[in-house]
């Protein structure tokens, strides 16, 4: 089965090792990004797209949805994107999509029908047949979660890997994994064993072509 690797919260200041292993393994990622580590790190975003990863927006600031008005995170989606466009712009690589994913997974509460709406009204993609038989949603959620945030002992994510394959179905997957708050020795050591496992790794962007 394909999986399709996602990594929330990028850029941090340790991106640079962690796209040196991903090209070492030939694994295509999105990183989603949040617009204030775009103000921080907007070297090593540059690098990313030009190394042909692609940027996806995960808010500026990190709120829950839930907790935020509609003005707070409408600004949220804008002061993201256009850092966004600022990035790809400066490399002269042609963003290739509008991908969105939601801090915690938190989709908004009493106003995920909204937002919904307003990811549509920004042009943002969602993956195909994530949400089969149901509304097209606009955002990317995951289907397989290490839960890399839990730990930072290589033994301890590598238990809780195999334990998210063994709960994984047969269909693809989107992989959940994070850079900001892991090591490069903790990621690079991840994305091996994606490249050791069954799982073929395939272009994200796949899902929307
Ligand atoms: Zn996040």
């Amino acid at each position: 089965m394909n999986a399709y690797l996602t990594i929330d919260d990028a850029p941090s200041e340790t991106l640079g090792a962690k796209l040196d292993a991903l090209d070492a393994h030939d694994v295509p990622a999105v990183l989603f990004c949040e617009g204030r580590r775009l103000d921080d790190y907007p070297a090593l975003a540059e690098r990313a797209v030009e190394a042909g990863y692609h940027l996806g927006n995960h808010t500026y600031s990190h709120p829950y949805a839930s907790d935020s008005s509609v003005e707070a995170f409408e600004q949220e989606l804008a002061r993201t994107e256009r850092r966004i466009d600022a990035v790809y712009d400066r490399t002269s690589v042609t963003r290739p999509a509008r991908l969105f994913r939601f801090p915690y997974g938190d989709d908004g509460g009493d106003h995920a029908e909204l937002f919904q709406q307003i990811l549509d009204d920004y042009g943002f993609t969602g993956p195909n047949g994530a949400a089969t038989g149901e509304r097209p949603r606009f955002d990317w959620s995951w289907t397989l979660d290490a839960e890399d945030w839990e730990t930072d002992d290589v033994a301890e994510l590598r238990a809780r890997f195999e334990t998210a394959l063994s709960e994984a179905g047969d269909g693809d997957e989107i992989v959940l994994f994070h850079d900001a708050g892991n090591s490069p020795e903790l990621f690079e050591a991840f994305v091996g064993w994606l490249d050791d496992s069954d799982l073929d790794l395939a272009d994200p962007l796949d899902l929307i072509r």
